[in-house]
């Protein structure tokens, strides 16, 4: 059986592998799965195709039987939080930050995380065998519509300390990438007393200011602006909005890893304790900080949807990965930007300027390689890799991870590319390097003895 689901729900080139019988179809199955009589909730992002892929899903849940509460455009996180408060499955039809002619479905659970791995599989399952379970005319489901935005703008504001903020008069230059965000967090951040500047803040799914990526190429522009005296801050998010990027007083540009970090620092601290969860990619720096302040730490196989279902079974505070992801427990299991967002500027009102919270972190530096590698190998590429470095301290929770006295090396397979990942990680860059470079060689060494 082909796999359809990828990381992130299932997602395609509009009109040519993510086309309306498709989405169709997904949407039978995904109704068939869930069964007659439930509550379907489904939003999209800003893209072109988004209503011809929403109506072509939201049809075939309804010949299944399913009633639909129609959301709009909306982030991602709104659609995650209203699913957990008013319905029985949500869908977000969005491609995240890929380029504007892609799209995608993904599908949120009652309690508001993403489907998981088996959940997805018997969703193929039935979408491939077409084994529909029609209702009769009298059954046909319902289609109404409501706003999310409001519920899950106002759920953020009540954890936010607005009068600090309001006080502090920090100016916020915000960059929205055209997508989801623009209907939530220029607003709510006015609301907490922010002085907001916005950029690409008009919702269009041919994203003409940038792509929605939001990478330091990407972000020239919230780049320069926030580098001006002007400003206190640059803030940016994907284009469905449940990630965060930001950009320090000076114009710098902060790598997610360093936001992870600090944000589980401040979390631990305020907790006495707890337990923070994230990926086997993230920097040693999280770990660092949070076994400093007394909690402690859990890694995860990479994706936000384990890290999440892992938080709530560990009952931990917090978690997230090192894209800008942030996942706050006492909010909602799902990576949560404007969340965010919020977060982030009351800490930076409380304990000083972004750069000056950067420096004062664990300085670890990361280098990442990628070796091409045939789909076919992939399996037995790695069982060769645990054979070679056996004799190493390793962890195989995602492909294979080594620690020696310097620092880390973790190989993994890409979920979508033909590809290795490698990512290396000490404390200097130097050594970072040769860690990278060495395994790298070792793996295509290792690559041609089995081709
Ligand atoms: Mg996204």
């Amino acid at each position: 059986m082909t796999e359809m689901f990828g990381t992130n729900g299932v997602r395609g080139k509009v009109n040519e592998d993510m086309d309306t019988e498709l989405a169709m179809d997904l949407g039978k199955a995904i109704g068939t799965w869930v069964g007659k009589g439930n509550v379907v909730a489904i939003g999209t992002d800003t893209r072109i195709s988004n209503y011809m892929l929403k109506n072509a899903v939201s049809s075939g849940l309804m010949s299944v039987g399913c009633d639909i509460i129609d959301l709009g455009e909306a982030p991602t996180p709104a659609i995650q939080y209203y699913t957990k408060q008013k319905a029985d499955l949500g869908i977000a039809i969005t491609a995240s930050h890929n380029p504007p002619e892609f799209n995608g479905i993904k599908c949120i659970d009652e309690d508001g995380t993403e489907l998981i791995k088996w959940m997805e599989e018997e969703i193929e399952e039935i979408y491939f065998s077409e084994d529909f379970e029609y209702v009769g005319w009298k059954e046909v489901g319902e289609m109404i519509t409501d706003d999310p935005l409001r519920l899950y703008s106002e759920s953020i504001e009540e954890k936010i300390d607005k009068e600090s903020i309001s006080e502090a008069g920090l100016k916020v230059v915000l960059d929205c990438a055209n997508g989801a965000g623009c209907y939530v967090t220029p607003y709510l951040l006015r609301k907490l007393g922010c002085d907001v500047t916005t950029l690409n803040a008009q919702p269009d799914g041919s994203f003409p200011g940038h792509n929605s990526e939001p990478t330091e190429e990407n972000l020239q522009d919230l780049i320069e602006l926030t580098s001006s005296d002007e400003f206190d801050l640059g803030i940016a998010h994907d284009g469905d909005a449940d990630r965060t990027i930001f950009i320090d007083e000076n114009g710098g540009f902060i790598h997610g890893d360093k936001i992870l970090t600090l944000v589980a620092k401040r979390l631990v601290k305020e907790n006495g304790g707890g337990i923070v969860v994230t990926p086997v990619s993230s920097s040693s720096s999280v770990e660092d900080v949070v076994e400093e302040n007394g909690g402690s730490l859990i890694y995860t196989a990479v994706g936000s949807p384990i890290v999440a279902r892992k938080m709530k079974e560990v009952d931990a505070i917090f978690g997230g990965e090192e894209n800008g992801g942030l996942i706050f427990a006492d909010h909602q299991y799902c990576r949560d930007a404007a969340m965010t967002a919020a977060f982030v500027i009351e800490m930076i009102v409380d304990e000083g300027p972004l750069s000056e919270l950067v420096d004062g972190l664990p300085d670890y530096s990361l280098e990442k390689k990628g070796v091409h590698c045939e789909e076919e190998l992939k399996e037995a590429l790695l069982e060769e890799l645990k054979e070679v470095y056996s004799e190493e301290e390793i962890d195989d929770t995602d492909g294979l991870k080594i620690y020696y006295e310097e620092g880390w090396v973790l190989i993994r397979p890409s979920g979508t590319e033909p590809k290795y990942r490698i990512y290396a990680e000490s404390p200097d860059k130097e050594t970072t390097e040769r860690l990278a470079e060495e395994h790298r060689e070792k793996i295509e060494e290792v690559l041609d003895s089995i081709r």
